[in-house]
């Protein structure tokens, strides 16, 4: 089967085809069906396998079809899409939690790429470079946000980014996170989201590996989830 038959819709398709992308490689194939259809996914996969379209065509896809579903309705606010002109606080719908600058850096560029002439705009934070001209940016609109968790914490905390609006919770390489300590910050990220959450958003965790750890971030953020190792 091909990109055609996974059920995206249409302006990402012409943006999987401008990227040369011809054929969805296993991890691609097993996994837009699942999170199209609306359900939770551990995947074990490694670096190179294609996870990031992975994970970003069906999220893209799935706003913009929400987008199409809600136009007309004022669903969306006048100030661009996800900021909140009362609070000042960017509102995404869609996270993906990277573990290093370099990883966030890569994914940022590739949804921009799948985003292109969608109205999706997608947004990027880690730490290690100026944190106002990051919000600027976000602040302008952010649909998508990449961030790296000790530079999210910090931007919650701020009160600059809030994750209320949080349909898609993605995160990508869970297992090196883990590795850096990072698991205090992706907790208090994600408890921060709220326990009804769970069930209203939905949540991709992906791992190269799927040690006991790995296991129990599984069983504390997704709800019956679909397992798939490629
Ligand atoms: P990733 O595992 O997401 O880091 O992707 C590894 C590399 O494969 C990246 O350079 C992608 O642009 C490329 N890639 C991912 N999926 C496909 C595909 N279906 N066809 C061709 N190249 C792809």
């Amino acid at each position: 089967a091909g990109f055609e038959e996974a059920g995206l819709v249409e302006a990402v398709l012409r943006n999987v085809a401008r990227c040369g992308y011809d054929c969805p490689t296993p991890v691609q194939r097993y996994s837009m069906p699942i999170v199209l259809g609306g359900r939770d996914l551990m995947a074990c996969a490694q670096t190179g396998s294609g996870k990031t379209a992975a994970f970003c065509l069906p999220v893209i896809s799935g706003l913009v079809a929400a987008d199409a579903a809600g136009a007309g309705r004022g669903d969306r606010d006048a100030f661009g899409s996800g900021y909140d002109d009362y609070t000042r606080a960017a509102r995404p719908r869609a996270l993906v939690l990277a573990p290093t600058r370099e990883l966030a850096a890569q994914i940022h560029e590739e949804a921009k790429k799948f985003s292109h002439q969608t109205g999706i705009k997608v947004k990027v934070a880690y730490g290690g470079t100026s944190m106002i001209q990051q919000l600027r940016d976000i602040e302008r609109g952010v649909d998508i946000l990449v961030a790296t968790p000790g530079r999210l914490v910090d931007m919650i905390e701020r009160a600059r980014v809030s994750l209320e609006a949080i349909k898609y919770l993605v995160m990508d390489e869970a297992d090196r996170m883990l590795d850096m300590g990072f698991e205090p910050q992706i907790r208090k990220i994600v408890d921060g989201m709220g326990m009804p959450r769970k069930s209203m958003r939905q949540t991709m965790l992906f791992s190269a590996t799927f040690p006991p750890q790995i296991q129990r971030l599984a069983s504390d953020f997704l709800s019956k989830y679909i397992f798939i190792t490629v």
